[in-house]
């Protein structure tokens, strides 16, 4: 038995859960929040301990050597040299990953490469992977991208129509994100619900503050909506998703802002919030709007429940027909209404029957919720991402991965 810990690091925060391995048991979790402030925060859980600090840490070494000294004091480990593998959370992996990787210098060097297509996440992850390497020399380290899962799509589901040079010299693809959740829910969905056939077609649907819909065949990608960066495909929380590009040379011309300016609104301004007039990006609150009759607010749903509608439609025929269709993440694990108008809009043209009394209560659980004669099975699973990072971090430790 080994203790990996799982590492998602931010601009401004760490999360981590440490398990033990190969049990998969969970033994720590926490997150720090607000580094480089005065009043950051510092959650942690482990052993008997559960506590909640503000105080100021002002970088990722100082919140990682928190992270460490609540293990050792709370009794959750005797030693840190028990810790074997720090998994880290890698958001963009570009072309060069295609399954998770040790990270020696040469991965830290294609990261920092990879800075333009992310510069939001990238460079926080490797404070995170400095971070944890000064403090624990001894761990191994790898790193888990988010991209690697969906390398296995052919050129005609990832190239753009856009001119050559663009694609060859610049990269300029679909890469995908969310990734390790997508194939989290393809191997727990062929093993929970499909009997581990060898022969599969899936469609996950992780719906959440982001959101991304994946094509799976047979376990493996084949198309998944996001495209160069998070901002493509389905309408999400603050992010607009597919839109016409024409849109951003005639706003440039309407308001005079310029190309950055604009792409900052489609991420940040736009999706469930921008539609609802600012409203909220959280369906919680789009929810409690709409059933009080708010005419923008459910515009809003309407117009998000659309957009995920429509690429499971295209990824019906992209596959040649669906197993099973999961919905996972913040709203698709909570959201029975969403879970309803995103079915409604498909249920004619796939056969799909929801068990309405399954989607009212079946929350944040894992389990079916179409009824048996539905033609195509529709689940609920619980999105583990921090596992899949633990899996590999074992493997590691394996020497396997
Ligand atoms: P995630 O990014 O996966 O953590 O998802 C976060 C989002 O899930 C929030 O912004 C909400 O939009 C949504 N969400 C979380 N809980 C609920 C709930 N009980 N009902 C509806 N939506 C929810």
């Amino acid at each position: 038995m080994i203790k990996v810990i799982a590492v998602n690091a931010g601009s401004s925060s760490i999360k981590y859960k440490l398990f033990e391995m190969p049990e998969e048991k969970v033994i720590a979790s926490g997150i720090v929040e607000r580094i480089g402030h005065e009043d950051a925060i510092f959650k942690f859980k482990g052993g008997k301990e559960e506590k909640k600090e503000i105080l100021p840490i002002l970088d990722h070494g100082a919140g990682v050597k928190l992270i460490l000294e609540a293990l050792e004091s709370s009794g959750v480990v005797s030693t840190l040299k028990e810790i074997a593998v720090v998994g880290h959370r890698v958001v963009q992996g570009g072309k060069y990953f295609a399954k998770s990787a040790y990270f020696t210098k040469e991965t830290e060097d294609r990261i920092e490469e990879l800075v333009p297509l992310d510069p939001l996440h990238a460079p926080a992850h490797l404070l995170g992977f400095h971070a944890f390497n000064d403090a624990l020399p001894e761990a191994k380290a790898i790193a888990v991208f988010d991209t690697a899962f969906h390398q296995s799509m052919e050129e005609e589901d990832y190239l753009f129509p856009i001119p050559d040079e663009w694609s060859e010299k610049y990269d300029c693809r679909r890469y995908g994100a969310h990734g390790t959740s997508h194939q989290y829910l393809s191997i727990k969905g062929i093993h929970d619900f499909l009997n581990n056939q060898k022969e599969s077609k899936i469609i996950t649907c992780h719906i959440g503050s982001g959101a991304s819909l994946c094509a799976i065949k047979n376990g493996k990608c084949v198309a998944t909506s996001m495209g160069l960066t998070p901002l493509g495909g389905v309408m999400m929380g603050t992010r607009s998703g597919d839109i016409d590009p024409s849109v951003l040379d005639y706003i440039s011309t309407c308001t005079g802002k310029d190309v950055h300016e604009l792409y900052e609104i489609l991420n940040r301004k736009s999706g469930l919030y921008g539609v609802s007039g600012g409203l909220s990006n959280d369906t919680r609150d789009i929810e409690e709007a709409m059933l009080k009759g708010d005419k923008k607010a459910t515009r809003a749903a309407n117009l998000f429940a659309r957009r995920i509608a429509d690429y499971i439609g295209q990824y019906y025929v992209r596959l040649g027909g669906a197993d099973l269709l999961v919905f996972s993440a913040g709203i698709g694990e909570n959201s029975p209404i969403f879970r309803k108008m995103i079915i409604d809009r498909v249920k004619e043209a796939l056969g799909i029957e929801l068990d309405e009394e399954k989607n009212e209560s079946l929350n944040r659980k894992e389990g079916v919720i179409s009824t048996p004669n539905s033609k195509i099975m529709v689940a609920i699973i619980p999105t583990d991402e921090e596992l899949m990072i633990a899996r590999d971090s074992y493997k590691a430790w394996e020497g396997t991965l």
